[in-house]
């Protein structure tokens, strides 16, 4: 997803191996970026192109004038199961493949806002039903829209609005009296239902609970960095020759400090699920919900009401003002390249963007950036090839005097301060002759399959002060000169993506609607690039911790620093997911680095090779399994042996036993479930270790089961259980126990054992909030349930679990 669909992978490595040896070798030796990219792109061939074209066209981002009509339907069907979630997100795909103002865009538009109605979102539901206007709703329909709207807004309390509303439909009615007879009725009979509703609200004191969203403060720094943007005064920036550049304490930090919140430079949207290749039989059209359908193009936000941009299907905003911006920003460029975007993958998506941004900086100076990539190594300066390679975008014009002098650490303006703006994110470094020449040519060949799509003039237009007379000598006529730069640019921000990409993640709640004890899921929600976040190097035992607010990013201390220590984070391989070994080969293969953190020092010098969670007991004494392929039994007087094959095949014998009862928990099977769940147990004691993944996983389903039963007592002991087994893996203040603690906590409040819940939903809060800014879901159903059990009268026998 991050590079090039497979077929377009395997043609251009097949081209690679078809070349000439000299320039395979040409490719692998080029310290600069501007002759790998000149050497690859002369190989585009007119059919490279046409095969591109072939593999992008299966890809539904054009309006198909068929689809809203489908999808209105499929909407429909869903309606009627009062699946109103499904719905909305069916009726947001019609209005995507709808032109503006046609009965089509309007009917799906209002069709949504039923839904939207019944899932409670008034708010929105009228912006829906003006929508619904603005693109032609038809008069015939017109007092179904009336009554909607009078009732959304008596839902919101805006009595005064209502009766205008209520008003303005009576005199409809009075004005056409052709309207059928039978939905007359109807009609007039909801309207005075709607009437009384109105006065009975008007009798109701006129409070309404304020958002709990409002209550919550923004979550800020407490002292902005003066030489950092977006960072905070408790940190300062270091370089080394090793290192390269680092983030260190200033002073000593506690637990939960904010250190770091920052908004991506650029972010693109995970496009989710791959088409599904369709052979004529099943329909053409996607109903499948992806993240394109639930978050703005832009600025990530989840919403059902999505606006579609004008021109293309795939691109969905929050509102009208995101998809304002994100044409002027880039979208007016990729609009038409959906399905060439979506071939090459969100890493060449993301470079493409990155450059479209680049130009609302400081245009002369991104441009004499870019003319640096060519001039200090192929043009000008040749001698310079042989010194120690210098770092030459550290290089900044002086803008007073004209000298060339060179700030102390790369990325850093003149005077020192390092921002979130294009010259932090050129400053990322490409790790070019670390790159395989394979991966090269795949990345420099797409991009420059790119660049042919980009109308030069369009570039020319967009850079106006690009002067390419300078450049035209040593380019290759196959791209102009001014494309040309931006590909390098564009190849620059490929490379650099493998190590500073970031991935911006949500947290969803997964399982059915009805299961009462919400578990959720990481996603992954769109690829960004922080500049600031870029800096923190790598631990597999980090002391902070990341997390996203649509396209912001927080990094909170998730332990205590001491001044002087360095703030770190974890790429991906955390210790406590991945064994050592693992770990190593990820960092090196995609971070070019060796780990030396305490954790791998610690793990390499360690005898006993695995973790508790995933060690094998002894069948007759309990006590660990111990050595390679042949285990024994690690008590003295036990002579127990067994092979490793046995015990594996043994585990995933188990593993599929407990998949069985997943699905008869799913399908509301409880007892079954349980049952099935206890045998699975009962197995798992002879020969797991009693803090196994799996006996964990056993654990929280029957939790859940017993929950689904309505046995509180019962789903908490089991919680409880795997609880302990979460806290010895992940340790007692990881994001993982925040969840664990988090469930627990609604067993307990569902259970009514008031002080139980209180103390548990005091424990998640403290442990989430380390990770988590106060905007998360988890912390404020958290508040929730504690201001409704302090609200509570005091019971004097309380029924406990
Ligand atoms: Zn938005
Ligand atoms: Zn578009
Ligand atoms: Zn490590
Ligand atoms: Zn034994």
């Amino acid at each position: 997803m991050d590079l090039p669909v497979d077929e377009w992978k395997s043609y251009v490595l097949k081209k690679w191996s078809l070349l000439p040896l000299s320039i395979q070798v040409t490719v692998s030796t080029a310290k600069s970026l501007s002759a790998i990219f000149l050497q690859c792109s002369s190989h585009l061939q007119p059919e490279d192109e046409i095969f591109l074209k072939r593999l992008s066209s299966s890809y539904l981002v054009e309006k198909d004038p068929d689809a809203p009509l489908f999808y209105r339907e499929e909407g429909n069907r869903k309606f009627q199961r009062k699946d109103y979630k499904g719905a909305t997100v069916l009726y947001s795909k019609g209005i995507s493949h709808s032109r503006p103002n046609t009965e089509d865009i309007s009917l799906c538009y209002a069709n949504r806002s039923a839904a939207l109605f019944h899932l409670g979102q008034y708010e929105v539901c009228l912006k829906d039903i003006i929508r619904a206007q603005i693109h032609g709703y038809p008069e015939r329909l017109q007092p179904k829209m009336m009554l909607r709207k009078a009732e959304c807004l008596v839902a919101l309390g805006r009595l005064q609005e209502a009766n205008q509303s209520i008003g303005e439909l009576e005199s409809y009615f009075t004005a056409t009296p052709t309207l059928a007879a039978s939905h007359f009725q109807i009609l007039q009979r909801n309207l005075c239902h709607l009437k009384i509703k109105v006065q009975e609200k008007e009798t109701l004191t006129e409070t309404f609970p304020v958002a709990l969203t409002d209550v919550f403060k923004d979550m800020n720094l407490q002292e902005e960095n003066e030489q950092i943007s977006s960072a905070s005064s408790s940190v300062t920036l270091c370089t080394d020759p090793l290192k390269g550049r680092y983030l260190v304490a200033t002073k000593d930090i506690l637990p939960g400090e904010l250190l770091v919140k920052e908004d991506a430079f650029v972010s693109v949207l995970n496009p989710g699920e791959m088409p599904q290749v369709h052979h004529g039989l099943e329909s053409k059209w996607d109903t499948r919900v992806t993240n394109g359908d639930l978050h703005c193009h832009r600025c990530l936000k989840h919403t059902l009401a999505t606006v579609p941009c004008d021109g293309c299907s795939y691109a969905k905003y929050c509102s009208q003002e995101c998809m304002q911006q994100a044409w002027e920003l880039y979208h007016s460029i990729e609009c038409a390249l959906g399905g060439i975007l979506l071939t090459l993958g969100i890493f060449c998506h993301t470079a493409l963007r990155s450059t479209l941004l680049a130009r609302f900086e400081d245009t002369g100076r991104v441009i004499r950036k870019l003319c640096h990539e060519f001039s200090y190594q192929d043009i000008y300066l040749p001698e310079k090839k042989n010194e120690k390679k210098t770092l030459y975008y550290d290089l900044e014009e002086n803008e007073e005097n004209g000298k060339i002098v060179e700030t102390p650490i790369s990325g850093c303006n003149i005077n020192g301060k390092y921002e979130n703006n294009y010259n932090a994110i050129f400053s990322l470094l490409p790790h070019t002759e670390n790159h395989s020449p394979e991966h090269k040519f795949l990345c420099a060949f797409s991009v420059a399959a790119l660049c042919r799509h980009l109308e030069a003039a369009s570039f020319q237009a967009l850079m106006p002060g690009l002067k390419s007379s300078k450049l035209k000598a040593v380019m290759t006529p196959m791209l102009s000169p001014e494309l040309n730069i931006w590909g390098v640019a564009m190849l620059r921000h490929m490379l650099q993506l493998q190590c500073n990409a970031q991935a911006i993640t949500t947290i969803r709640q997964t399982g059915s609607r009805e299961s009462v004890i919400t578990d959720s899921r990481q996603v992954r929600l769109a690829t960004g690039l922080f500049p600031v976040v870029s800096l923190l190097n790598h631990s597999c035992s980090p002391n902070t911790s990341v997390a996203f607010i649509n396209t912001a990013a927080t990094v909170q201390a998730s332990q205590q620093i001491v001044k002087g220590q360095e703030i770190l984070h974890c790429y991906g391989p955390h210790e406590s997911r991945m064994d050592v070994a693992e770990r190593q080969q990820k960092l090196r293969s995609q971070y070019f680095f060796e780990c030396n953190c305490p954790a791998c020092q610690n793990e390499k010098h360690r005898t006993t090779a695995r973790p508790r969670w995933e060690a094998f007991c002894c069948n007759s004494c309990r006590a660990t399994m111990q050595g390679d392929d042949v285990l024994s039994c690690g008590s003295r007087s036990c002579t127990e042996s067994v092979s490793r094959d046995h015990l594996v095949s043994r585990l995933q014998g188990l593993q599929r036993q407990v998949g069985v009862a997943q699905k008869l928990l799913r399908s509301g099977k409880l007892e079954q479930a349980i049952q099935q769940l206890l045998e699975c147990q009962r197995d798992a004691e002879s020969f797991l270790s009693a803090e196994h993944i799996v006996v964990g996983r056993i654990e929280d389903d029957l939790a859940q089961a017993y929950a689904a039963l309505g046995d509180w007592g019962m789903s908490a002991t089991h919680l409880q259980k795997s609880l302990r087994m979460v806290e010895v893996r992940h340790g007692p203040s990881s994001i993982e126990m925040g969840h664990e603690l988090f469930k627990l906590a609604q067993v307990f409040f569902n259970g009514f054992a008031i002080p139980e819940a209180l103390n548990t939903i005091q424990k998640a809060e403290k442990v989430l909030s380390v990770h988590y800014g106060p905007w998360n879901d988890e912390i404020q159903e958290l508040q929730k349930m504690k201001s409704c059990l302090l609200d509570l009268p005091p019971i004097p026998v309380g029924p406990s679990v």
